[in-house]
């Protein structure tokens, strides 16, 4: 294997693993519950990611450097992109009070309360929200009752 294969493994591996600490940040800050289990569905949508990677048909934002992979962020309802922190939450704002933001992302029903979901996928910290049955189905995880 070339020196530079072996490099962007190493900093893969080490992005991956700060995924999974950030991932479990996220679960103590939020009061949110961390599962290890992947539904057919989240893994449809991570393997969607990583075709689209290898296909480079991904678009990113401009902290996103894909030659030295540190921890990205991608969402559902964006698929093939990826972000940095600040700007997913950006791109969050910016969606907030429409109705694709009381979209499920599994179903795609609009609904009154969507549960937000984050699955660590290698570096890539996958976001998604979910009504209450879709939620139930993918995680298994009890609801948060705010
Ligand atoms: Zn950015
Ligand atoms: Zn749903």
């Amino acid at each position: 294997m070339n020196p530079y294969a072996t490099h962007l493994i190493d900093q893969l591996a080490a992005a991956s693993e700060d995924a999974v600490h950030k991932l479990h940040r996220l679960g103590e800050h939020a009061g949110e519950p961390i599962t290890y289990r992947v539904s057919p569905w989240i893994t449809a949508q991570v393997a969607d990611l990583g075709v689209r990677l290898l296909t480079r048909r991904v678009r990113h934002c401009e902290h996103v450097d894909l030659a030295a992979p540190t921890v990205m962020l991608a969402a559902a309802w964006r698929p093939g992109r990826l972000w940095c922190g600040p700007c997913l939450v950006a791109e969050g704002e910016r969606m907030r009070g429409t109705a694709e933001d009381q979209t499920c992302d599994v179903c795609q029903t609009v609904v009154e309360v969507v549960h937000p979901v984050t699955v660590a996928a290698g570096p890539v910290l996958f976001h998604f929200g979910a009504c209450e049955g879709c939620f139930d189905r993918e995680t298994a995880l009890p609801r948060a009752t705010s």
